[in-house]
């Protein structure tokens, strides 16, 4: 096995040579170091119209690793920014004589976060991921109901529950659909478009014309929404 590296459209790209059939090519967090695994008998030449070819998709896995490497752990306190259905939120961390929390949207802008006296960051972090998921519940509910119906299936059971790597998943075989937690911070026409993609699954299993053409019909702009959503980072404080 040898290694080489090529500068490739301003980027450093580690080339490996394998007795493989086909070329691969890896975007890696956390600064987005490229590897391709290429086929043993592959010219340099063809490697690199290879990987030009790809280079926009390189770019912007890039920019998601470093946005993701920006954000910092939420430490709930007062003045901190939070997320909810695409608009940021200023919180306010106060305590109260309860035993028990609550969080309210006070304007547009602001998110009161009542809390016991001397509740811990990794506590208020549990209530805060309970109310998201109530909230995006709230709000997805009805879309799945309305969608699953314009478009004729019929999904034994959805839910929503953290998910490190993917927005959604549907199990088309138990005809189940899930939608990850931190939707809840992404705007409610990215949170449709989850849950198209996932009901289109109980059409067609595979990401194939079938599949596509589900999307095309139901959602012209699905692709953009795509973008949209895989453009804003999976965030660092996923439990
Ligand atoms: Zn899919």
């Amino acid at each position: 096995m040898n290694t080489e590296v090529l500068q490739i459209g301003g980027i450093d790209v580690e080339i490996v040579h394998k007795k493989i059939k086909n070329l691969h090519i890896g975007c890696y967090p956390p600064e987005g170091r490229v590897r391709v695994a290429a086929p043993s008998h592959m010219g340099t030449d063809a490697i690199r119209l290879a990987i030009l070819t790809k280079m926009s998709w390189i770019k912007r896995k890039q920019n998601q690793f470093i946005r993701q490497e920006r954000q910092s752990p939420r430490r709930f306190v007062s003045g901190e920014t939070h997320s909810l259905f695409g608009r940021h939120l200023r919180l306010e961390v106060q305590e109260w004589e309860k035993k028990t929390y609550r969080i309210s949207r006070q304007s547009a802008d602001r998110l009161l976060f009542s809390v016991p006296a001397g509740s811990e960051a990794q506590q208020l972090h549990l209530w805060m991921n309970r109310w998201l998921k109530s909230v995006l519940r709230e709000y997805a509910e009805p879309r799945v109901v309305f969608w699953a119906d314009r478009m004729g299936v019929k999904p034994t059971k959805w839910g929503i529950r953290p998910m490190k790597t993917k927005w959604g998943s549907c199990n088309p075989e138990k005809g189940t659909v899930w939608l990850n937690t931190e939707l809840a911070k992404k705007p409610e026409r990215t949170i449709d478009y989850v849950v198209v993609h996932e009901l289109a699954h109980l059409v067609s299993p595979k990401h194939d014309e079938k599949f596509i053409r589900v999307l095309d019909r139901e959602l012209p702009e699905w692709r953009s929404l795509r973008r949209e959503l895989n453009d804003s980072q999976l965030a660092a404080w996923v439990d």
